[in-house]
């Protein structure tokens, strides 16, 4: 029998069988799973009634919110399709995104009307209005969400005649180098995706998790519709705040959580984490950039009881890719062992086939050491870029999307990031990878966070630069960094020569480290 794959499935079976649990949990409101599904047909209806049809863009700018949850199962319901903007872009790009995806609506927490340029928009008709307290001065005028939903039937009959086939979400990459490009996932992608970390068995209907990555973050590693499907509990977390997060874990007993390493670094740097009942949490799960040594360390210290991972996506594969779990056979390995493992990006899954390839497109000896080009295929990983066919191109060869990010696999198929294909650091003639430098400049103690880019070298062509931000109170000069990371055995040639002590890194939308900024800095 042949039944569409609908990323509505998902609500519809969580109201159906944990109607009267609480599903959604936002601040002080919380909305068991029948609320929530009652106001995303609310929604659906409003969307209709306002003449959203099949195929329009909804686009929306919010950030962690019950209400950015129901755009994700209200728009893609009636067909149309959910759009949600990084509200980390710039005023600009923000146009940009909103121009070429050529939205419909435009759903905007009152808060951010600041970030959109109105008389610069071409396609947008109507506007919908999240609101704060109080309509602010010079906001964009438009239909208010809570009465829009308080207006409109909560019943929906009508499958709207969807395809697994059809769009359901679009997303726009970071435009770290030029415009952002956009992406279309189908209701299949989405279906398929949300199933991905269940072959592993982390989450069912006691799972609480903590939304801590924007939604907006290429469909939020899929938690919207993977908690939803089983029944989960969403906690929703507005913004990146430790005290904050260490509040809602113990109020509501959260027990899996996902971060980007900064945001794991901002963690278990705050200093009033051992007054928190954190007991609950049992995974957490690190991705969107490499777990180096000493974020896992820190995360072993303070969270010792809990199991800690890495997991490898991009937006192009709705985030699923490999994932750090240990396999099985694997347990007997020593200690050290497992943690490389661990903190390495992974194994592929039965979602997307893996390979690393040469520049000739072979693979690569999987001897954890040879480089090469990841490149994936799958189920997840989208057809091409929104309007930009020769990007396509040059992106999907021969049916396998080209990552741009370099790594070695080793005989049990676990794949180690050494560096992105455009960040690599060729000094003399050899490669460096970055993540090896951070990796050895992490594990030393009084390093937050660091970050490792090419500076020009007269000489050598490029040499390695390393930005640091320090622990709280803890002191390291620039020649004591490098006899540490001469004691840790890092050749001479891969031992930063440049190194900026720094209050902060540049971070992007989720938090990631703009290395291009970075470098930028160092190649005026
Ligand atoms: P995005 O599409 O914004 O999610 O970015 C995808 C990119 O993030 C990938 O191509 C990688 O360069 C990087 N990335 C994601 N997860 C990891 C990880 N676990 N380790 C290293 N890099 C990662």
């Amino acid at each position: 029998m042949y039944v569409p794959l609908l990323a509505t499935d998902f609500l519809r079976h969580a109201v159906q069988q944990y109607g009267k649990k609480t599903g959604v949990v936002d601040g002080d409101k919380r909305f068991t799973y029948a609320q929530f599904g009652e106001r995303v047909h609310r929604l659906s209806n409003a969307l209709i009634d306002m003449g959203i049809k099949k195929g329009d863009r909804v686009a929306v700018l919010d950030t962690n919110s019950h209400r950015l949850l129901e755009l994700h199962f209200g728009v893609p319901q009636i067909g149309a399709i959910l759009l949600p903007i990084n509200i980390r872009l710039s005023p600009r790009e923000i146009t940009y995104v909103l121009n070429d995806s050529g939205a419909r609506c435009l759903v905007i927490n009152e808060d951010m009307t600041g970030l959109v340029e109105r008389d610069q928009l071409k396609s947008v008709e109507r506007y919908i209005i999240l609101e704060g307290d109080e309509q602010k001065p010079g906001s964009i005028p438009g239909e208010r969400y809570e009465p829009l939903l308080e207006g409109s039937s909560a019943i929906i009959e009508d499958d709207f005649g969807l395809d697994e086939q059809d769009p359901a979400e679009m997303f726009y990459t970071s435009g770290t180098s030029g415009n952002p490009k956009g992406m279309l996932l189908t209701h299949r992608t989405l279906w398929l995706a949300a199933t991905k970390d269940l072959f592993f068995g982390v989450a069912n209907d006691r799972t609480v998790y903590l939304q801590a990555i924007p939604l907006f973050h290429a469909n939020c590693w899929r938690k919207a519709h993977m908690i939803t499907a089983v029944g989960g509990r969403h906690v929703m977390l507005p913004q990146f705040r430790p005290a904050l997060i260490c509040e809602l874990i113990e109020r509501e007993k959260v027990n899996y959580m996902e971060m980007v390493p900064t945001m794991a670094d901002t963690l278990t740097q705050f200093g009033d984490l051992d007054k928190y009942d954190l007991s609950s949490l049992e995974r957490i799960v690190i991705g969107g950039a490499p777990l180096l040594e000493g974020t896992q360390n820190t995360l072993m210290e303070k969270f010792p009881w809990c199991v800690i991972h890495a997991g490898y996506g991009m937006s192009e594969t709705s985030s699923c890719g490999t994932t750090a779990h240990l396999k099985e056979h694997l347990r007997g390995l020593p200690d050290e062992q497992k943690k490389v493992l661990m903190r390495s990006q992974g194994y592929a899954d039965m979602l997307t086939r893996v390979r690393i390839v040469d520049g000739n497109g072979n693979d690569v000896k999987h001897d954890g050491i040879a480089m090469g080009e990841i490149i994936m295929r799958g189920n997840t990983v989208i057809d091409g870029y929104w309007g930009l066919p020769e990007e396509t191109k040059k992106t999907i060869i021969d049916g396998w999307l080209y990552s741009g990010d370099i790594a070695t696999m080793n005989e049990d198929g676990y794949i180690t990031i050494v560096d992105r294909k455009k960040d690599i650091i060729i000094s003399g003639g050899e490669n460096i990878g970055s993540v090896e430098v951070e990796n050895v400049i992490s594990s030393h103690p009084a390093v937050a966070e660091v970050a490792v880019v090419a500076a020009p070298h007269e000489k050598w062509g490029e040499t390695p630069a390393a930005f640091i931000v320090l622990a709280e109170n803890a002191r390291l000069t620039a020649d004591e960094l490098i006899a540490y990371c001469r004691e840790e055995g890092l050749s001479g040639f891969k031992i930063p020569r440049i190194i900026e002590f720094k209050a902060d890194l540049p971070k992007g939308g989720t938090g990631k480290v703009l290395k291009s900024e970075l470098k930028r800095s160092l190649w005026k």
